[in-house]
């Protein structure tokens, strides 16, 4: 079986580590990793890199990030964008909102895929994506998913989701079709990716849940 992470960050690549995991996707969560995280890109072709400003890090940010971060995607065409979103309780959400925007139009405008990072704040993510149209949509990851079964089912019926667990809910499991799942440490080395494959393809009784997984995985590094 294959896995590759879906989620992890520039101090845990995943596949040096478990068995099964042949790639890592690697999330910035600030302006001053996207070198570190560009020069491990560059030696690990199995590291996958996604770029941005997390909302716990709104603060740091340095006048024109934006600009910085268009210009380093449009550097590579495979980079990503991530970790951006919301959080209810972190500070300052205005701001919150401003940086997530900002960054979110540049994935739509460059058509890259998102990893979105979302606590607390459903009504606000769904209310900005629904000012675009489902086509201008990116492909979006929603990672580590926490919310209710029904914002479960708005995101998966809404455009280019898939939703990227690093616990096992049934019940999510169960609402979530496999072609939309994908697995993730989220950069924990307690989350063991081939268990929680085991898990997901008992709760789904799918032999093939892996390749599946697998095969997800692939379409949002190929932005699609
Ligand atoms: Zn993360």
């Amino acid at each position: 079986m294959k896995i590759i992470d879906a989620h992890s960050h520039i101090d845990y690549i995943s596949h040096n580590v478990q068995t099964g995991v042949v790639a890592t996707v690697c999330c910035a969560t600030c302006e001053s990793e996207w070198q570190n995280l560009i020069n491990i890109t560059n030696v690990d072709k199995n590291v996958y890199g996604a770029f941005g400003v997390h909302p716990w890090f709104v603060a740091d940010i340095k006048d024109g990030f934006e600009l910085r971060l268009e210009n380093l995607l449009k550097s590579n065409d495979s980079f990503m964008i991530g970790e951006i979103g919301l959080d209810k309780y972190k500070p300052d959400m205005d701001k919150q909102i401003d940086v997530f925007q900002k960054q979110f139009e540049i994935a739509i405008k460059l058509k890259r895929s998102v990893f979105l990072h979302c606590v607390g704040a459903w009504d606000k993510i769904l209310h900005i994506l629904k000012q675009y149209k489902k086509s201008e949509l990116p492909t979006i990851v929603a990672h580590g998913f926490n919310g209710s079964v029904e914002i479960l089912d708005t995101l998966i019926n809404n455009g280019n989701v898939f939703i990227s667990f690093n616990k096992v809910v049934p019940e999510y499991i169960q609402n979530t079709p496999i072609n939309k799942i994908l697995v993730e440490t989220d950069g924990k080395n307690n989350i063991v990716l081939s268990d929680m494959v085991d898990k997901i393809s008992n709760i789904k009784s799918e032999n093939n849940a892996g390749e599946i997984i697998y095969e997800n995985t692939l379409k949002v590094l190929q932005n699609g």
